[in-house]
């Protein structure tokens, strides 16, 4: 194991998100207001369009897929952590239409809101940082430095 940071709960929110919003920026943005280093995030709504990424493990960047119409927000859930000096959601999204498929990938801007219901529980302990990982060449937690 690389990284092994022990937290205790922090506070505790539920929260309507806005219509219209951008899913991971309205997130961002309460993280950033409230002040929320490391936490967890879970969602479930409705949004008018999404776009969700895949990760090429060989090329080493993300493919955007881009779904544009309404969708069931059947699942969604993630984490909260710095990166760059600033507040960084990272959320994957499972989402499903009106004959029931289900769709899924990394959350992505562009996601659209319609409507969206968030849990979101503070993590209290060290702050945890992304840095760039050259063995994957994702952004991933890293010791503090
Ligand atoms: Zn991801």
């Amino acid at each position: 194991m690389y990284l092994f940071y022990k937290y205790k709960q922090g506070r505790k929110w539920v929260a309507r998100l806005p219509h219209d919003g951008d899913l991971g920026a309205e997130l961002e943005k309460f993280a950033r207001e409230q002040g929320i280093k490391v936490g967890r995030v879970e969602v479930i709504g409705a949004v008018k369009e999404a776009v969700i990424g895949f990760y090429d493990q060989e090329k080493k960047e993300y493919l955007a897929l881009k779904l544009a119409r309404p969708l069931e927000i059947l699942n969604c859930s993630g984490n909260l952590s710095l990166k760059d000096g600033d507040f960084k959601v990272h959320l994957h999204i499972t989402l499903g239409d009106r004959d029931g498929r289900s769709f899924g990938g990394h959350l992505m801007p562009g996601t659209i809101l319609f409507a969206g219901e968030a849990v979101i529980e503070e993590l209290e302990g060290p702050e945890l940082h992304r840095g760039y990982d050259p063995q994957t060449g994702l952004p991933l937690w890293e010791k503090e430095h």
